[in-house]
């Protein structure tokens, strides 16, 4: 073990850390993958470092560790610093260019990593970014800056300052750096989509086989794999994108553009407009009919002309960086989604949607998220890590992970500190909603809220049953009760929900809030808690999708790949994930104290039971109203402080 200790920079370990440690360990020597469910509080982040770095320095593996939030991201560098302390170790953190430059015009008009890189590409050649320019004049001082970083891993923050100061791009210090350092960290949506994945390896010239990758908080990865592989076209940006070609004196590309928006208006007064659905599949190739009916085109001549409308949206944005515009155009954007579109025309792993959800829309729907990691097979191993994978098998399936080693570790939480209780006479199965369902809810939780203290989140199946939470009362009731309500709402940015979070944890400290959200949702995962800032959660429901054309996709797709399994990857598993992710909230640490009220007593069923963890199966109690109040009496007992 001694040798295991290395990278390890505590004088104590954890419980189980030492057979995590050997686990990875074996596993990066082996060439083989790991997937592995380790419960909040276990020190997963500094024992897959202690279990990779050993194998990896000494063969000269690069570790690439992907993360999900820059706050995880944060953690790995924390970790690499406390170790550096003990064995030297390099590492940087590699964020989009849209954190780590100075350029006022890209921090300006970007908002997403790809424009970034675009707008980067274009300053640089165009001898207009003076960050850049210095590289070359002030190379010594470059060189020296990087040489430091490679000494001490460092936060993003600090190498912004050092590049501030020395007027050198922050963007390729952290890149220079990153070829000599022994860890990348980034985030993992760089290695899903395709598109961004081989840029990402180009600049940093890696090569699949030098790696040992790390995929944190994993159980993310099906849906991010999924949403970095679809696509969606709005009326909207064709509409915009006729106007930029007619600006742009584009007069072919405007009148192709009108036809084929026409076109598409046609398949909605055909397809969805006296419709009840939201969205219909189409057969890809029926999006171009007018268009080919009307200009008399064939498939090879319309493959040119939507590069030719890639090029020329190119030099639009080109152009619109030299006048110091936002450097989007919606030319390129049409042109690049119909190649795709056409790309993936023949493949049984897309779904082609024409949909009205968000105003009407083409859809490019992934439905194998494997695809995305595929190249995952290349790499010297992998470890996949998450408080939330049961069942391994299934993830193992779902994201075609080969030759991977499955590992369970115990929960933290002291079984004295967790309590789950499952109402046994309330479910939103779609039959049984109705407005008296909702006011036999709302008693459940107005109780549960008064004898839980302080902060308590009540997250739905979704905003429908949210909705009718709140008409049959829910948010008087509670205020009744002295607590203050935050209700999350849909489509408002990150800052916002972030602020309105922070005001609701703050009143940990006084009376105690309610946060009102749904399961899925950004408060239910990926938020941390602690203390007394989420003393319970109550589950109204379990949140299945609606059965949509894309979720029926879904599961025809994993029924054919995983006989027998497709409802059950496609359907329930998702929603079970779900569910437990957001029962996740309230311990995140083993001395932590919670409760876990679930309505629905579909979740006594064996089908569902089985995809909960152990400590929730372990502390699961049936009750009805009076039993769930008289044990969250006795669980919190006299410790109680919630307003009465
Ligand atoms: S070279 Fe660096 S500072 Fe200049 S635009 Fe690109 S990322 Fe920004």
């Amino acid at each position: 073990m001694s040798e295991l200790r290395e990278y390890f920079p505590y004088d104590e370990l954890r419980p189980h850390q030492e057979e995590f440690i050997a686990l990875v360990d074996s596993a990066v020597r082996r060439g083989e993958n790991a997937i592995i469910e380790a419960p909040t509080g276990f020190g997963k982040t500094v024992s897959v470092l202690a279990g990779v770095l050993p194998y990896a320095k000494s063969m000269g593996y690069k570790v690439l560790y992907l993360a999900r939030t820059h706050k995880q991201m944060d953690r790995v560098i924390e970790e690499l610093k406390a170790i550096n302390g003990k064995s030297p170790v390099s590492g940087v953190e590699m964020r989009s260019r849209k954190e780590l430059c100075l350029h006022k015009y890209l921090l300006e008009f970007t908002t997403d990593a790809y424009t970034a890189m675009v707008v980067c590409k274009n300053l640089r050649k165009m001898g207009k970014c003076v960050y850049f320019e210095n590289e070359k004049k002030k190379k010594s001082e470059f060189e020296e800056v990087v040489k430091l970083f490679l000494q001490e891993p460092s936060f993003p923050s600090e190498i912004l300052e050092y590049a501030k100061l020395l007027e050198l791009c922050p963007y390729d210090i952290v890149r220079q750096a990153a070829f000599k350092s022994d860890v990348i960290v980034a985030s993992y949506l760089y290695m899903l989509s395709p598109t961004i994945r081989e840029n990402f390896m180009t600049y940093l010239d890696l090569d699949y086989s030098d790696l040992i990758v790390i995929f944190d908080e994993a159980h993310n990865l099906p849906d991010q794999a999924i949403s970095a592989l679809s696509d969606r076209l709005s009326i909207h940006t064709v509409n915009r994108a006729i106007s930029e070609a007619d600006e742009y004196n584009e007069h072919e590309i405007a009148n192709f553009l009108s036809v084929f928006g026409r076109g598409l208006e046609l398949l909605y007064s055909d397809k969805l407009r006296e419709r009840e659905v939201h969205e219909v599949p189409l057969s890809p190739e029926v999006i171009f009919s007018h268009v080919v009916s009307v200009l008399g085109i064939d498939g090879r001549y319309l493959l040119r002309f939507l590069n030719d409308m890639v090029a020329v949206g190119d030099s639009i944005r080109e152009d619109r960086i030299e006048k110091g515009k936002p450097p989007r155009s919606y030319v390129g954007r049409v042109g690049e989604f119909l190649l795709n579109w056409i790309s993936v025309a023949d493949r049984e792993d897309y779904l082609f949607l024409l949909s009205r959800e968000k105003g009407l829309s083409l859809e490019l729907v992934a439905l194998d998220p494997s695809r995305a990691i595929e190249w995952v097979g290349k790499v010297q191993s992998a470890i996949f890590m998450s408080g939330t994978l049961t069942p391994l098998e299934a993830f193992r399936d779902v994201m075609g992970v080969e030759r991977a080693k499955l590992k369970k570790f115990p929960r933290m939480v002291k079984r004295e500190n967790a309590q789950v209780l499952v109402a046994k006479d309330v479910s939103t199965r779609g039959d049984e909603r109705s407005i008296e369902l909702y006011r036999r809810m709302v008693e459940y939780i107005v109780e549960a809220v008064k004898l839980i203290p302080k902060n308590v989140g009540v997250f739905a199946a979704s905003y429908e049953v949210l909705q009718g939470l709140l008409s049959a009362n829910l948010q008087v009731r509670i205020e009744e009760t002295g607590k203050a309500v935050f209700v999350e709402k849909q489509g408002v940015s990150s800052a916002e929900n972030d602020l309105m979070v922070a005001q609701f944890k703050a009143h940990a400290k006084g009376n105690g809030a309610v946060l009102l959200g749904v399961m899925g949702g950004r408060n239910s995962e990926g938020q941390d808690y602690s203390g007394d800032e989420m003393n319970g959660v109550i589950l109204v429901g379990i949140p299945y999708a609606r059965p949509t054309p894309r979720v029926q996709a879904q599961i025809r797709y994993f029924e054919k790949k995983f006989s027998g399994k497709g409802r059950y990857y496609g359907y329930y598993l998702p929603a079970h994930r779900k569910l437990v992710q957001a029962a996740g909230r309230v311990h995140r640490s083993e001395e932590e104290r919670g409760s876990i009220v679930i309505l629905d007593y579909r979740v006594l069923w064996r089908s569902v039971r089985k995809d909960l963890p152990d400590w929730m199966k372990e502390s699961m109690k049936a009750v009805d109203l009076g039993r769930m109040r008289l044990y969250l009496r006795r669980f919190w007992g006299e410790s109680s402080s919630g307003a009465q």
